[in-house]
């Protein structure tokens, strides 16, 4: 018997597609476990995160309604990577154990656990059975990003020269998901892994 569910690690760069990926995956029946999801919950009003953020950064990165306040955290963090050590030391502990009690009570065949910066964060490469990336070439992500958030080309740039690069996350993965066509494309190749990934998780129960 397997020890656990059979679980799809999800990266990509951003504005590759992996939100696009993942309710694809969703809708043909898999549970999708998503970390920025998790880390938003967890700095929301009564966010599990919030007392130690509070206590190591002060009164300051505190929203009127509770909540972490994005913008003044990542102007500390920003200026000071120490701060963004400490941050990531509270926050990166905490969303790896909900992500894992996500994973361990998902009822689907198989559980897709996004993770933007799983290259780039050592640990999660280990707690997935297989890893799907999703890629498209780098003048797609910044026009799609740039459509969908308002950012302009150079703010796009910089946050993908902080993540890793497309060569070292196609150089990880087991299976790519090219989206650099239409999304009728994109749902069919999400659908044939759906299939694959299926057998797999069925292969591992019954071994
Ligand atoms: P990520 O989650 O990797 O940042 P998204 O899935 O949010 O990326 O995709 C970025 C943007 O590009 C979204 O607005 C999405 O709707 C759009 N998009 C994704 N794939 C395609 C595609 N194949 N064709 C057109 N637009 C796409």
């Amino acid at each position: 018997m397997s020890s656990g569910p059979f679980v799809v690690g999800l990266t990509g760069g951003i504005g590759s597609g992996k939100s696009a990926v993942a309710d694809r995956f969703a809708t043909l029946g898999a549970a999708v476990v998503d970390t920025d999801r998790i880390a938003h919950a967890l700095t929301a009003p009564e966010g599990a995160a919030m007392p130690a953020l509070r206590a190591a950064f002060g009164e300051g990165i505190v929203a009127a309604d509770g909540a972490l306040n994005r913008a003044a955290m990542r102007a500390l963090a920003f200026e000071d990577a120490s701060v963004r050590k400490r941050l990531e030391a509270i926050l990166h502990p905490l969303i790896r154990d909900e992500s894992a009690r996500q994973c361990a009570v998902a009822v689907a065949p198989y559980v897709v656990l996004v993770v933007p910066l799983l290259i780039e964060s050592g640990t999660y490469r280990e707690r997935v059975q297989r890893l799907c990336v999703v890629d498209c070439p780098e003048a797609l992500q910044v026009e799609r990003v740039m459509c969908r958030s308002g950012l302009d080309e150079r703010q796009v740039r910089a946050i993908m020269a902080a993540q890793a690069t497309r060569a070292a996350r196609l150089a990880a993965a087991d299976d790519v998901v090219d989206n650099a066509g239409s999304l009728e494309a994109l749902q069919a190749r999400v659908a044939a892994l759906h299939g694959e990934y299926v057998q797999c998780a069925a292969r591992g129960r019954v071994l």
